[in-house]
């Protein structure tokens, strides 16, 4: 009655039945023994010739799948798997479990259920919850994500951005491929130097996609990816994105603010917290703008480039491809104007390195007005990064990290989820 309550439960149909369960309360385990019925046969034919004229010829050793728990009980089941012999062309093969997932020691259920928790939990604590060793999961995650990669289409693709992004702190670093049009991690290749282009290269071939098919590839001003592009992508424009652009100007300004605030004993204190002058204007607390306005009052390099800051970022905000233009030119030549001035020559010199980084790279910042780039994109996969090394804790391994980047942003549309959001 029990064993017929579990089949139910399982949905094993009419060609399985459980045939024993057993409760090892010290393990906190139930055991779910499974068997063949005597329908196993119906409607099966041989692989080979495709006759039905089959027996089956015995059974399989005992094989153990992880299944969902019941209240506190890890389950498992246990089955002797039948082989079937054809008695037309004497091919003898084992009977797939139904219930079997991607993993041969997991159900269907159990992986459903582990990956879609591991969509919102550290792999680690899903391992605790589950009764499993977190390694199982990962191997799990693999053949997933390896399944679904191999069906992905690249003949298409045309605009893709890439971005490094670091592992540890400072030291090791992937660089991560985007599709521009949908927003998803194409790929991740190891370091951050121009071989990384050959590494995607490589992945692109397999997916049916060509380098010279390229038109776009939006970046950061590095020459490492410059020369990437250059060497394999000969048709392909480079576009340096504001989120990268904005980030060397925030360096610079910090810059400007540390000579000053070396320098001018009597301001220290106003300059004592640099990353204010990163922030954009209705992001200011009040004391923070009264801050910024007695630094105007007194006519400090920080204020100055500020306020450079705050008219470049209107500049990048503007719709029109000749505004743009004309507006970047002429922000350069104030930058260069000012920096002639005997009294911010030193200060502002970070800035003036910045502006003349915007001259040589000047058709390529261009280029995002052409092509409508966005900005949203790299720097939304910056954001996925961090959330995502988050939840890959404990695990310093590179692949892991690039597995889980696959996995929330790789577009991998089949790999099961419990509870998908919209
Ligand atoms: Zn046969």
């Amino acid at each position: 009655m029990t064993e017929q309550l579990f089949a139910e439960m399982l949905n094993l149909g009419d060609k399985w039945e459980v045939s024993k369960l057993e409760v090892l309360a010290e393990q906190s385990c139930i055991e779910v023994t499974i068997k063949d019925t005597a329908k196993l046969l119906e409607g099966m034919e041989c692989p080979c010739c495709k006759r039905t004229d089959l027996i089956i010829k015995d059974h399989a050793n005992e094989r153990l799948w992880d299944h969902l728990q019941m209240w506190t009980y890890k389950t498992v089941l246990k089955c002797r798997l039948p082989r079937a012999l054809c008695k037309s062309c004497k091919k003898t093969w084992t009977i797939r479990a139904p219930w079997e997932g991607v993993n041969k020691h997991s159900s269907k259920d159990f992986e459903a259920l582990a990956l879609t928790l591991m969509r919102h939990m550290p792999v680690s604590k899903v391992g605790k919850l589950m009764k499993v060793d977190d390694q199982k999961l990962w191997r799990i995650l693999r053949v997933y994500i390896d399944k679904e990669r191999a069906k992905l289409d690249w003949s298409e693709l045309t605009r893709i951005g890439v971005d490094e992004l670091s592992i540890a702190k400072g030291h090791r670093y992937v660089s991560v491929f985007v599709d521009m049009e949908n927003h998803s991690v194409l790929f991740a290749a190891d370091g951050k130097d121009a071989q990384v282009f050959e590494q995607f290269t490589e992945e692109l071939y397999l997916k049916d996609g060509h380098p010279h098919a390229i038109t776009e590839v939006s970046m950061d001003m590095s020459p490492s990816y410059k020369s990437g592009v250059d060497s394999n992508m000969r048709n392909a424009r480079k576009v340096f994105d504001y989120f990268h652009i904005a980030q060397n100007l925030n360096k610079a300004i910090g810059k400007v603010c540390s000579r000053e605030r070396r320098t001018k004993g009597d301001i220290r204190n106003l300059l004592k917290k640099p990353r204010l002058f990163q922030k954009n204007r209705d992001k200011l607390k009040e004391k923070d703008q009264q801050t910024i306005e007695k630094l105007k009052e007194l006519n400090t390099a920080t204020a100055m480039a500020y306020q450079m800051r705050l008219s470049l970022q209107d500049i990048f905000k503007t719709k029109s491809e000749i505004k743009a233009l004309l507006g970047l030119k002429a922000w350069i030549s104030w930058v260069h104007n000012e920096v002639e001035k005997e009294m911010w020559k030193y200060f502002l010199n970070p800035l003036k390195k910045f502006a003349e980084s915007l001259t040589k790279h000047f058709d390529g910042i261009i280029a995002r007005w052409r092509h409508g780039t966005s900005n949203a994109v790299l720097e939304g996969i910056n954001s996925v990064f961090s959330a995502v090394k988050r939840r890959a804790r404990g695990f310093r391994s590179k692949e892991y990290l690039k597995m889980m980047l696959y996995f929330t942003k790789g577009n991998l549309t089949g790999i099961p989820n419990l509870i998908p959001s919209k």
